[in-house]
């Protein structure tokens, strides 16, 4: 192994910061982290830099964008780990990518609304989330040309096997059964939205058309994605629920580290996993993704958008959670954007449409 890696962290205080900074601890010798930012939790962050000592942090509430983009510019890394969660990271994201390093990619919003931009400008994307990192673990060897399909699982949410969603509180849809995440993705997740951002990000990830990116439910978050190839033959990657893994992956590919842990080591015994087709009549979310994708960019953008208003409403106990496809399929029907041109009119579109949703929402009311 030569030299430690130089790892810069976008979104450092949140779940994927915080085990990145606890996969880091366990290898000091391999990485060196260079650079943390962070959104408004000043403590957590200084706890950070003191433990990790870290040069350069940046905090957005206090520094603003263009204070971050300072640091991402000045920073030399070898990673940056692009974990700002909603559409706020899309923008550090595209920094990062500018410079023409890897990306260890978490925000799901970079790919979903800037997905041609970033891909661009990117030299090496290595996915995080878990279903994406398994993909591109079974494809690792592989020949494009000879994929048939990729199969992203969904745990399926809360909400499986609940029957009537009109009255699910805030409280509930933020119990996730396996995953332990931040609060928007929680309630994606009950929503089935997170998958469909997911087919969204599967689709700029790995270059195949929309009808060859599946989904299946199987609850028990084990399977974490399968790739079918054109002999039939299907591979997955299976592990204990722990994002650890894809990110200590993402961190040192094509290495793998030894991580160490039985937490972190699957029994296969009493494994019982099952995989159900998604229900698209309950959870609408899951096709209207689709559908945003066939629509056409910018639609992605302004699903997104309105999801982020949509959850936000749900949580503030405004909407009501069956609610939350409706606000967005209202607003894609009344949207008419044109595509961007350059990423900062990506972030024009992303604020036009989350108004438009608002004025929906008013429409209600
Ligand atoms: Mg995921």
């Amino acid at each position: 192994m030569e030299g430690s890696k130089k790892v810069l962290i976008l979104g450092s205080t949140g779940s994927i910061g915080e085990n990145t900074l606890k996969v880091i601890e366990k290898f000091p010798e391999r990485f060196k982290v260079v650079g943390l930012v962070a959104g408004s939790n000043r403590e957590k962050l200084q706890e950070q830099k003191e433990k990790f000592g870290v040069e350069r942090t940046a905090l957005y509430s206090e520094v603003g964008l263009e204070g971050i983009k300072k640091l991402i510019d000045e920073t030399d890394f070898d990673v940056a780990v692009c974990a700002i969660s909603g559409s706020a990271g899309i923008l550090p994201t595209y920094w990062a990518a500018e410079k023409g390093k890897r990306l260890a990619l978490a925000n799901k919003e970079s790919l979903v609304c800037a997905g041609n931009f970033i891909t661009e400008v990117a030299r090496e994307i290595i996915p995080v989330d878990s279903e994406h990192s398994a993909i591109f673990q079974c494809l690792v060897g592989e020949k494009k040309e000879e994929v048939d399909e990729i199969i992203l699982t969904a745990s399926g949410g809360a909400f499986l096997n609940r029957e009537n969603l009109e009255e699910v509180k805030p409280e509930e849809a933020l119990k996730h059964p396996n995953w332990d995440m931040g609060k928007k993705v929680t309630v994606d997740s009950s929503t089935l939205m997170n998958k469909g951002l997911e087919v969204i990000e599967a689709y700029w990830l790995f270059g195949l058309p929309v009808e060859r990116i599946k989904v299946v439910i199987h609850p028990q978050s084990i399977v974490h994605s399968l790739v079918r190839f054109r002999d039939n033959s299907v591979k997955a990657q299976l592990g204990v629920p722990d994002m650890r893994i894809p990110i200590a992956y993402a961190l040192s590919y094509p290495e793998r580290l030894p991580l160490k842990g039985e937490e972190l080591r699957l029994n296969l015994f009493g494994l019982n996993l099952t995989f159900l087709e998604p229900d698209i009549e309950k959870f609408p979310c899951l096709r209207l993704a689709y559908e945003s994708l066939r629509m056409g960019y910018p639609y992605p953008i302004v699903l997104n958008a309105a999801d982020e208003v949509a959850v936000d409403l749900f949580l503030k106990g405004k909407i009501r959670f069956t609610e939350i496809p409706e606000l967005i399929e209202e607003t894609l029907n009344r949207a008419d954007f044109k595509p961007p041109e350059d990423i900062y009119e990506v972030a024009e579109i992303d604020r036009k449409a989350k108004e438009l949703s608002l004025e929906v929402f008013r429409s209600w009311h």
